[in-house]
């Protein structure tokens, strides 16, 4: 599957849904060829929510609350929580790192240009350049390397990855390099070559710098140094352009006044790509302070831009707090709620109505620190015969 089966619209994303199979995915989730959904791109933009897609998968497919898609639906919904309660804290350690030296602050030049020499981790990055998209274990792998092999702090690993997935989630992926790095887990995330060959037997590293036992690899995480890149290393690639805006050939015309006096706008953002039925009119809105600080690549604007563009009446650029004076005629301006940093706070002062994020699990009031915390509050209870319980 490529980037072009990444259509950006809601009934792509409702036919891929109608696919899925929960048992196939139980079974086989873990191997990079498994019958995982690749429904990210669609969930992290809005094209459509958890609470719907659990819905049909339960009416259709029989899917039950103890179901290993079900439980990777609610990480999903954990690492929002988390960010709920800890802002923009999840941009930081949340506890100390295991290794006492000082990680890099810029990744080397063979792990941007996919020419580690360890064929699955420049495998994983050619993948995430070309399509936007990879297995969540190719993720851990790639986390992983880049942290406990090559000694770079995981936060600049996670902006680079965010940057270039078409799915890019802040919660999802800071906190799972987080998760990775042992700043969000008890214990580091390592991986050996063995695991590579069980579940990626094409991108088989043996001799490299992964293949060692894993307590070789725990004292390397917590006190050894850089062990990249191999000796034979891979033809090097170029890094796609990280971009703070669109194409240059959008068009912003400008709004005003006549456009929205007496009538219901709906403000949609690059989260909540989905036009709600109410709308008399419908302004997709980018708020450019979140971009210049969070750049994407130039096939997550055309996904994003592409959506947009299909739902919404007109598109806007700018500083929201500069366009809060030309709504001010209109009946009612409504948005789907968003914790993105800027965009939070921004939105408040410009919606009058902010419905809230959907979810298919409860937001506990007070935070809870780990996955099963979380679960134990807020585990759905739907009867379901057939659900086998499995492990992650
Ligand atoms: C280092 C790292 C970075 C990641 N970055 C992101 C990111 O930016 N955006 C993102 O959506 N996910 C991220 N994930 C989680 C996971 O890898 C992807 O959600 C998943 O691979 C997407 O493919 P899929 O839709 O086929 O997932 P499936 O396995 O089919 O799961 C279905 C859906 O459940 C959710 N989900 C599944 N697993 C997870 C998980 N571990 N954490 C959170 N949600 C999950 C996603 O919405 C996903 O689309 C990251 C994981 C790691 C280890």
């Amino acid at each position: 599957m490529t980037t072009a089966h990444w259509i950006p619209d809601r009934a792509a994303a409702l036919a891929r849904i109608d696919e899925i199979d929960p048992r196939a995915y139980a079974r086989t989730r873990n191997a990079l060829d498994g019958a995982v959904t690749r429904l990210s791109p669609w969930i992290t933009h809005g094209f459509v929510d958890l609470p719907e897609i659990v819905a049909h998968l339960r009416e259709h497919r029989g899917l039950g609350p103890l179901d290993k898609l079900t439980y990777e639906f609610a990480w999903r919904e954990f690492f929002h929580h988390v960010r709920r309660h800890a802002g923009e804290g999840i941009l930081d350690d949340l506890r100390t790192p295991v290794w006492s030296g000082r990680y890099a602050q810029a990744l080397p030049e063979d792990v941007l240009t996919a020419s580690t020499g360890v064929r699955v981790i420049d495998a994983g990055i050619r993948q995430l350049y070309a399509d936007g998209w990879l297995h969540n274990h190719h993720r851990m792998w790639l986390a992983s390397y880049v942290v406990h092999t090559r000694k770079v702090h995981w936060r600049v690993g996670a902006d680079w990855m965010y940057g270039h997935l078409l799915d890019g989630d802040l919660p999802s992926n800071h906190l799972s390099w987080q998760w990775c790095a042992g700043t969000f887990s008890a214990k580091p995330y390592l991986f050996d070559a063995a695991n590579v060959a069980r579940y990626a037997p094409a991108l088989a590293s043996p001799g490299t710098a992964i293949d060692h036992d894993y307590e070789t690899l725990e004292a390397h995480a917590r006190t050894g140094g850089d062990a990249g890149p191999e000796r034979i290393a891979s033809p090097p690639i170029a890094m796609p352009a990280l971009l703070a805006g669109p194409p240059a050939a959008t068009a912003w015309p400008a709004i005003d006044a006549t456009m929205v006096r007496g009538r219901r706008i709906a403000l949609l953002h690059p989260w909540s790509l989905r036009r709600p039925d109410d709308a008399d009119v419908a302004i997709g809105v980018f708020h450019a302070p979140f971009h210049a600080r969070f750049p994407w690549s130039m096939q997550r604007w055309d996904f994003v831009t592409g959506g947009m563009t299909r739902i919404a009446d007109v598109l806007w650029w700018g500083d929201l707090a500069t366009l809060a004076p030309a709504l001010r005629e209109a009946a009612s301006v409504a948005m789907v709620r968003t914790d993105e940093p800027e965009y939070a706070g921004a939105t408040q002062s410009v919606a009058t109505v902010r419905h809230p994020a959907p979810r298919f699990t409860a937001d506990p009031a007070t935070p809870c620190r780990s996955f099963s915390a979380f679960w134990g509050k807020v585990a759905p209870a739907w009867p379901h015969p057939e659900s086998s319980p499995s492990q992650r």
